[in-house]
């Protein structure tokens, strides 16, 4: 266990490992995989994730989102990411998550990320479309692809509190998908962000927008998910779901333990591999559940 990250450096200039969006997608597609894409933080998180992926043998996405950036900039987390998978045969992505500005987007291509959302939900529709359109014409240029999202998502994304429940309107999908030219969608349909919420999902809507929409779907928020809801999804055209808070709980939960046990543990080191040997685990029984390798 004393050697668990490994963090080498070598290798550096090497071409990197990290597997191109589309170039996952299409794998996927073919192989019938249902992509999880797990929400990084930091060093420890990463390393984790690209383990428990490795552990099942299947493919998947390590993602961050634009304000977890604060943390941990592109450039420090595309080569964490490059190194953590560089040891493995999976094709792992590495994907920006909820993109807040085009500058964000720039940033993390420039930094060596493979897959990117923008994220102009919030705006007018209008708006909407004119952003993830910019996005799409510089991503594309590069090869890489383009989540956007249509609709709005209840609960807590990071540190910010959303209200609306503003679920996909399945009559603009098709317009939206084909002016903002987005390759993936992700939607709105009662999944929500964070544990605080219960879930909701409306799989009827999911059908009629899995029939509408060209691309992909992506469903966020997938940590509320139950497994049963999660197998019924994967019929209707979803292609990635988003896992934050399942590991992050995992983290926390492995310092607040020692905590409670002793308020003056300060072991920092063996709590955090224990940590990530608890977010590794995780990660391992979350991919093979989305991909129904397990009876959860
Ligand atoms: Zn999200």
């Amino acid at each position: 266990m004393n050697d668990f990250i490994p963090f080498t450096n070598e290798g550096r200039g090497e071409k990197m490992k990290l597997v191109n969006g589309f170039d996952l997608m299409q794998y996927a597609k073919q192989k019938g995989y249902i992509l999880p894409a797990f929400n990084t933080t930091d060093m420890e998180m990463t390393y984790a994730i690209a383990q428990g992926l490795s552990d099942a043998g299947l493919p998947g996405y390590i993602q961050i989102s634009s304000n977890n950036l604060r943390l941990s900039n592109p450039k420090m987390i595309a080569e964490l990411a490059a190194d953590a998978v560089r040891s493995y045969d999976i094709p792992v992505a590495l994907h920006l998550d909820h993109g807040k500005s085009f500058d964000h987007v720039k940033a993390c291509l420039e930094a060596g990320f493979t897959s990117v959302m923008i994220d102009a939900s919030h705006l007018a529709y209008e708006e909407n479309i004119a952003e993830v359109r910019k996005a799409v014409e510089y991503c594309h240029f590069y090869g890489i692809p383009v989540e956007a999202e249509l609709g709005a998502l209840r609960g807590k994304e990071e540190d910010i509190l959303h209200e609306s429940d503003a679920k996909t309107d399945p009559e603009l999908v098709e317009e939206f998908v084909r002016r903002s030219g987005c390759d993936l969608l992700a939607v709105s349909v009662g999944n929500v962000h964070g544990l605080s919420i219960q879930p909701d999902i409306d799989l009827p809507l999911l059908k009629q927008i899995s029939e509408i929409a060209e691309v992909p779907l992506v469903l966020h928020g997938g940590s509320g998910i139950p497994a049963e809801m999660i197998r019924a999804v994967r019929q209707y055209g979803v292609l990635k779901i988003n896992y934050g808070s399942d590991l992050r709980k995992e983290m926390i939960r492995s310092f607040g333990e020692a905590y409670e046990k002793d308020h003056n543990a300060h072991d920092v080191i063996s709590l955090s591999l224990q940590a990530v040997e608890n977010v590794r685990a995780k990660t391992a029984e979350l991919v093979k559940m989305v991909n129904c390798q397990v009876s959860a």
